[in-house]
């Protein structure tokens, strides 16, 4: 059959199994378009049911979470494992708590999650997990009984060798540290490599908590290089506040760059003159309030619902959530002369936004690349676990920047292979495609 029509009737397929699921049908629209240019070339990759067997994950848990609110109500929330693909070695991928979550959402992160690992070149398989539990408003101590009701249904399903969660929206250091706590109580056994996220003084690795944002930073600025630019002196706009905007706006102004913009679900702030990062950390990560306080104390002006992708840059970095960025902004960003946008957030941009950057004059890097500096410190964080070692910030930062680097020529190179120069969308779903591809079709039809 044409490949063409193969690839449509797998989607429609698709649609129909993952029936309700729009962000699952957006990230899986994406790839098989992506993979109709590899099937052409290298017809084999069709062989043994590998697309098919590729969109369906290995495992999908979902599980009820009973825990008592400080009032003594009792709460019941769903929590989600995806177990995705293990082809590369354990299932990776973080945990999401937001009362957003469900199903769909979960496979869609679980599923560009394969590729992400993959194009890091560590030994890691894909998977995400997650809870519709909001923890915005939550006392400390409902945080830990939601995380230990969590993570006593969860812990049968993890380990080492099996799947390593980590955070993401929702979970950080906290959480984690109650996550693990309870697994080492249930399993009676401190194995370090079973989440990573974790303290420093517990097996967590130094850079863990920048690694996004830097590495994101680091990519963006191997794009900016091939053009002979650089983010010193660049105008930057990052969306969000949280763990991966903090640390790539702190990046960008340690390369020269200025912040003129971050934001939240709530507004955004206007800093035309850069962010203060010391205390923008303070008022998120301490005492986690909202921009707005950081508004109100830097004495900048904060645009409650306003537009953050009107203001006028050279570089645009979506760190906040998916479908953050539709086609309006994008086309708004391109006339204000942004010319290089790298998504931190996973999915940030609409497909219909994807398609006016690829088919546009400006540089684009999609989350699956660009993002994927978090999950290779993870994987950093259980090599220096299972040596029973923990390396300095400087050397782990430089592995990092390593990755990022290589990341970038192999999405660029892969693009001219299949002559789509430029197209990094295309580079990374092809490049993450043919490594997990080939070790599926090496390990048989599983
Ligand atoms: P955090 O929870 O630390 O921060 C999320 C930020 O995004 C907050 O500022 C939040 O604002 C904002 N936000 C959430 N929902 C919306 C919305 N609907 N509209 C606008 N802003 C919103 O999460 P992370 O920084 O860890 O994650 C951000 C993104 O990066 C996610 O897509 C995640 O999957 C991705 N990612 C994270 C990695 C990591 O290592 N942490 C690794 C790779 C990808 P508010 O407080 O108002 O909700």
């Amino acid at each position: 059959m044409h490949i063409e029509k193969q690839i449509s009737n797998y989607y429609d397929m698709l649609l129909k199994r993952n029936a309700g699921e729009p962000e699952f049908h957006q990230a899986l629209s994406e790839v098989l378009d992506s993979l109709k240019i590899v099937l052409n070339k290298d017809p084999h990759y069709a062989d043994y049911g590998l697309v098919e067997r590729l969109c369906e994950p290995e495992r999908q848990l979902i599980f009820r979470v009973p825990w008592t609110d400080d009032r003594g109500n009792v709460c019941v929330n769903r929590g989600f494992r995806v177990q995705f693909n293990s082809a590369l070695g354990p299932y990776k991928g973080g945990l999401r708590f937001h009362p957003s979550v469900n199903l769909g959402i979960i496979k869609f992160l679980g599923f560009e999650q394969i590729f992400k690992n993959s194009l890091t070149g560590l030994p890691i398989g894909g998977g995400k997990g997650g809870s519709d539990f909001d923890p915005k408003g939550k006392s400390d101590a409902e945080i830990m009984r939601f995380c230990q009701s969590f993570m006593t249904e969860l812990h049968r399903y993890i380990g080492e060798y099996q799947d390593v969660p980590a955070g993401d929206i929702g979970v950080g250091g906290r959480e984690i540290g109650y996550l693990f706590g309870q697994f080492r109580r249930l399993e009676n056994r401190h194995e370090s490599g079973v989440l990573t996220g974790k303290g420093l003084s517990w097996g967590g690795s130094l850079v863990r908590t920048e690694a996004t944002g830097y590495g994101l930073v680091y990519l963006t600025a191997e794009m900016m290089k091939t053009h002979g630019e650089s983010f010193d002196g660049a105008k930057v706009i990052v969306s969000g506040s949280g763990n991966v905007a903090i640390y790539a706006a702190e990046k960008v102004q340690q390369l020269g760059g200025t912040v003129v913009a971050m934001s939240d679900s709530a507004g955004y702030v206007e800093t035309p003159n850069g962010v203060d990062i010391e205390l923008l950390k303070d008022v998120k990560e301490v005492r986690r309030e909202r921009i707005s306080v950081y508004a109100q104390e830097a004495g900048v002006k904060y645009d409650e619902g306003g537009n953050i992708w009107a203001t006028p840059a050279d570089v645009a970095l979506p760190c906040a959530t998916q479908n953050e960025l539709d086609v309006d902004a994008a086309r708004l960003l391109a006339e204000n002369g942004v010319r290089y946008v790298a998504e931190g957030a996973n999915m940030p941009c609409t497909a219909e936004a994807v398609h006016y950057f690829v088919g546009s004059q400006l540089n684009f890097a999609p989350g699956k690349a660009a993002n994927a500096g978090g999950v290779a410190t993870s994987a950093l964080e259980m090599q220096q676990n299972a040596s029973r070692d923990s390396w300095s910030f400087d050397y782990t930062d430089k592995r990092l920047h390593e990755i990022m680097s290589n990341i970038f020529k192999n999405i660029d190179r892969t693009a001219r292979e299949y002559d789509m120069e430029g197209d990094y969308v295309a580079g990374a779903n092809i490049a993450g495609f043919k490594k997990v591809a080939d070790a599926m079709l090496a390990q048989g039809v599983v």
